[in-house]
């Protein structure tokens, strides 16, 4: 339930319909059961100091972050979502096949928005080495939890995250007010030059009808943004000519399971991401065609087609496993200790119930993150092919440079919306976000062939990495972030 100030609680009938007074302006909520709806006309034109449009896993956690912001307490901020609220009482016995790998810094964002305790409780896993091999030569490269402090990373199911997001938000009930199936159809923007009868705020109008105002609109509403859109942010963007398969994979016996796999296939990458001792999650990137063609196999055919993926030297030649073993051998004389030993992946036996899904994908970078009054985060600003495992990272990291800079614009009594601290944020954050998408573009593009000099050129490249120790640790604490 919504901040309802209990003086201000009043019973109508026998106890099942209440009407209250909240401090987000006075407004009228009627709670039928456990549900909070706002009654059509009842928040009408109401203003906020900041209103969060989608809550995904970003946008959720913007709210959890500002809410909890010392800063910002009395700020009125609200989350609007189109879809259900996703709560999740008990975790379910499956493993969803949508998951993402959380870097340690995610995870302090999460932790410090209270609700990694919760994902912790419901479930996760750490693990603590990555093999990245190339299935056209023996190149392949390890990160391990040896040059690192902690874990490499977490595997969590997004709905997990979500869930983890949403039960922390209603902690924050007196900070954030959330309302959800509340779909955004129309932004209207205000004249940077104010003019007499213009509002000043950025409207926001509901498919129920419903207007809203705000003097500060973050846009979360993922890869296809209607903020972005309607807001005119010139966007870079293009399709790949592949589809992510993912799926929850049986393996054929029990293991440790701490290691993240990905192999890449002239096709592009497949990679096997732990999820317990028994079961990882398939990522599984490919042209269309064989996409689709992987989701009409019978399911032995699939299992099979994954584990002839991970272990067939098929795409090898002599010419690149000549120069390949020339370069290893030259590269052993130089650093007598560097590389490091291939480990073969488990073999699958198996796939979870209805787990085989595909997504189209893409990459888009907005040109701009900030308008007068708008800021764009997560998918809505950037979006990445997920071989790197970076998309909701990427996005965790916006929400926290954003409420850094937005709770020292409350602290020294700015306007939220002005552009002086949206400046920093999106300066801050291309800073950081250009050079992770041009890396990953790349890769997709060096790997996307098997043409041997390119073959033998992106061979040498992985070895020699793979024996600079000190260059690996400088990849992984930049994927950290
Ligand atoms: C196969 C695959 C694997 C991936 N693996 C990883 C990984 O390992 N690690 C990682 O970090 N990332 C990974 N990603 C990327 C990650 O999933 C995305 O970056 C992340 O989900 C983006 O979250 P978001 O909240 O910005 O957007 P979204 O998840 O798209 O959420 C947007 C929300 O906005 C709502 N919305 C949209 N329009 C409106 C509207 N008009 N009004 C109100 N609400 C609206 C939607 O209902 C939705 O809830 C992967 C992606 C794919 C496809």
């Amino acid at each position: 339930m919504h901040s309802l100030t209990k003086t201000a609680l009043s019973f109508n009938g026998i106890g099942r319909r209440c009407v209250a007074l909240n401090r987000f302006s006075e407004t009228r909520i009627i709670c039928r059961g456990l549900t909070c709806t706002a009654e059509h006309g009842e928040h009408e034109n109401e203003l906020y100091d900041v209103i969060i449009s989608g809550g995904g896993m970003v946008g959720t956690a913007m709210a959890c972050s500002l809410g909890l912001d010392p800063n910002l307490e009395g700020k009125k901020i609200l989350l609007l979502e189109a879809g259900n609220k996703k709560v999740m009482d008990k975790v379910p016995d499956a493993y969803s096949t949508r998951v993402s790998s959380i870097s340690p810094g995610s995870a302090t964002l999460l932790s410090g928005v209270g609700a990694w305790d919760h994902i912790m409780n419901m479930r996760c896993k750490p693990y603590q080495k990555m093999q990245v091999w190339d299935a056209c030569s023996d190149a392949l490269i390890t990160f391990d939890k040896e040059n690192l402090q902690d874990e490499m990373a977490y595997i969590v199911e997004n709905n997990i995250i979500v869930a983890a997001l949403t039960k922390q938000l209603e902690n924050l009930s007196d900070q954030v007010r959330v309302q959800y199936k509340s779909k955004v159809v129309k932004y209207t923007w205000p004249k940077s030059h104010q003019v007499a009868d213009t509002i000043p705020w950025v409207q926001v109008t509901l498919a129920n009808g419903q207007t809203l105002q705000t003097k500060l609109l973050i846009g979360a509403d993922g890869p296809n943004s209607m903020v972005r859109k309607e807001a005119g942010i010139p966007t870079v963007k293009w399709n790949y000519d592949q589809s992510a398969v993912v799926a929850v994979l049986h393996l054929s016996e029990p293991t440790e399971n701490n290691v993240a796999w990905q192999r890449f296939l002239p096709t592009g990458p497949i990679a096997m991401l732990p999820l317990s001792d028994t079961e990882s999650s398939l990522v599984w990137s490919t042209s269309h065609r064989h996409a689709e063609e992987l989701l009409q196999l019978d399911e032995e055919s699939f299992v099979d087609s994954i584990n002839t993926a991970f272990w067939s030297n098929e795409n090898h030649s002599e010419l690149v496993e000549t120069a390949g073993s020339l370069f290893r051998t030259a590269l052993s004389v130089l650093m007598p200790s560097a590389g490091s030993a291939r480990q073969l992946p488990p073999s699958v036996a198996g796939i979870g119930p209805k787990s085989r899904v595909m997504f189209p994908l893409g990459m888009g970078h907005a040109s701009e993150y900030i308008r007068h009054r708008v800021a764009l985060i997560g998918d809505a600003a950037h979006r990445v092919h997920p071989l790197a495992g970076q998309g909701a990272n990427l996005g965790f990291g916006d929400v926290a440079c954003l409420t850094q800079l937005l709770s020292q614009a409350a602290f020294n009594g700015k306007d939220l919306g002005a552009m002086q601290h949206l400046l920093e944020y999106e300066t801050e954050r291309q800073r950081h976000n250009l050079p992770m998408m041009a890396a990953i573009d790349l890769m997709k593009r060096l790997y996307s062939t098997n043409a041997a000099p390119m073959v033998v050129l992106r061979t040498f490249g992985l070895q020699a990495t793979n024996a600079l120790p000190a260059m690996k640790a400088q990849i992984m604490a930049f994927a950290s972030k």
